[in-house]
């Protein structure tokens, strides 16, 4: 097997770490840990989109640039490893826009997609409900069909960036009557509709990232229904895959890694540089160790979307593993960084910004974000390894 890229690709990367380091360099923002979900900047957004970075794999009618999901997961690895703001975009660069493409009328396609491409909206997710996360088929809101509309009712939980994004990408229950996972249809919501109304979760890091959100009596017109009726929970299992597939969940704390690496080499203890204590020495390489085979990982996922099939079970793999490396990240900073690592990013003592805090809590959440990682395992297992579901 050829591991290497090519020129083009080699070419891709670099352009595109020119433009983040001169973005970082001319200070118009600054690497954070997890900004590719809670960095809310329209301004970078525009600025990718003229680059011609979102919407990358999808077809040039619609804007897009018709290139392969392993130059799309270069320019993703590219934008973690900066810890670039590039909230506004991600959802439906990654998987809604996919979803419009795969499922979405023609109208649609030319509604929604070219406006995705060039920065101009910005889709959330509405999956989880209160009740139902890792069983998605239970969710209890309901669209109810009226003559020209589905009449919306019920709540959405963690819904990430819900105070900034124009659409809401809603999952709602069409068919009471039908087999669970039957009676469940995809919609993208105008986030201006009367009825619609929000309150942010503050979480365990004081992030407003994620939101309670709630429908009442919301009517939405009938054009906003995605695919077929009673068909929305195939396309969750797809989408799925490609939200566990992306570099996200190994390289969302890029820059604490990037940080601690240069913190051991210039901090000095007992006369001696942190880089010289062996045990601090193999403590990161191991991490480095276990970066690179996630890497590969993740490339695999981006193989198997370039030969046309949704990548469930690697992309359980990939995310499963990476979300446990995150945690070893932070747990290993911690380690390195002693009571120091404990402050938040306000204190005048804390090391980086507060980068490693920051990743110690809300590293707790990755293992839920995306699909738990036993439902990661149940995956792997059934779909996988053809083990029996009980
Ligand atoms: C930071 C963050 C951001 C998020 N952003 C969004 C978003 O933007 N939009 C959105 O729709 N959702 C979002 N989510 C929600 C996320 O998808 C859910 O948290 C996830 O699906 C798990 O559901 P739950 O929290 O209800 O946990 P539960 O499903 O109640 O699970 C609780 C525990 O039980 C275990 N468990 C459940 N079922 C099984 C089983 N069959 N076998 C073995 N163990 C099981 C789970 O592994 C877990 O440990 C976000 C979550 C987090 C933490």
């Amino acid at each position: 097997m050829d591991f290497s890229f090519t020129q083009e690709q080699k070419r891709l990367r670099q352009e595109v770490r020119d433009f983040l380091e001169d973005e970082v360099g001319r200070r118009l923002w600054k690497p954070s840990c997890d900004a590719w979900i809670q960095g809310h900047n329209p301004a970078f957004t525009k600025r990718v989109a003229q680059r011609g970075w979102i919407g990358l794999t999808w077809p040039r009618e619609y804007g897009g640039h018709e290139r392969s999901f392993l130059d799309r997961l270069i320019v993703t690895e590219e934008m973690l490893r900066y810890g670039a703001p590039a909230a506004c975009h991600w959802f439906s660069d990654r998987q809604i826009g996919g979803s419009i493409l795969s499922y979405g009328s023609e109208e649609q396609k030319r509604e929604f997609l070219p406006k995705i491409v060039r920065g101009d909206i910005y889709v959330g997710l509405g999956m989880s409900e209160p009740e139902s996360g890792s069983d998605l088929a239970s969710l209890k809101m309901r669209a109810t069909e009226e003559d020209e509309v589905y009449v919306v009712n019920g709540q959405k939980t963690w819904t990430s960036g819900a105070s900034f994004i124009n659409y809401v990408n809603l999952f709602a229950r069409t068919d009471s009557d039908a087999p669970k996972h039957r009676g469940i249809s995809e919609f993208i919501v105008p986030m201006d509709l009367p009825g619609i109304s929000r309150i942010p979760m503050i979480d365990i890091t004081g992030t407003e990232a994620w939101n309670d959100l709630f429908f009442d009596n919301v009517r939405v017109p009938k054009k906003y229904l995605i695919g077929q009726k009673n068909t929305g929970f195939y396309h969750v299992v797809e989408q799925l895959a490609y939200e566990r597939g992306g570099m996200e969940r190994l390289m969302g704390n890029y820059p604490l890694f990037d940080a601690l690496v240069t913190f051991i080499k210039e901090t000095k203890r007992n006369g001696r540089t942190l880089s010289q204590d062996t045990r601090i020495r193999h403590k990161l390489a191991q991490l480095q160790v276990e970066f690179e085979v996630g890497r590969l990982l993740m490339y695999k996922v981006a193989a198997v979307m370039d030969a046309g099939r949704p990548p469930t079970v690697e992309a359980a793999m990939s995310k499963s593993y990476a979300t446990a490396f995150e945690q070893r990240l932070a747990n290993t900073a911690m380690d390195i960084l002693g009571p120091y690592g404990l402050l938040l990013g306000d204190s005048k003592f804390v090391p980086f910004e507060g980068l490693a805090s920051h990743s110690y809590l809300a590293s707790k959440g990755y293992s839920l974000q995306a699909g738990s990682r036993e439902i990661l395992k149940n995956i792997i297992a059934t779909r996988g390894l053809g083990l029996p579901t009980s």
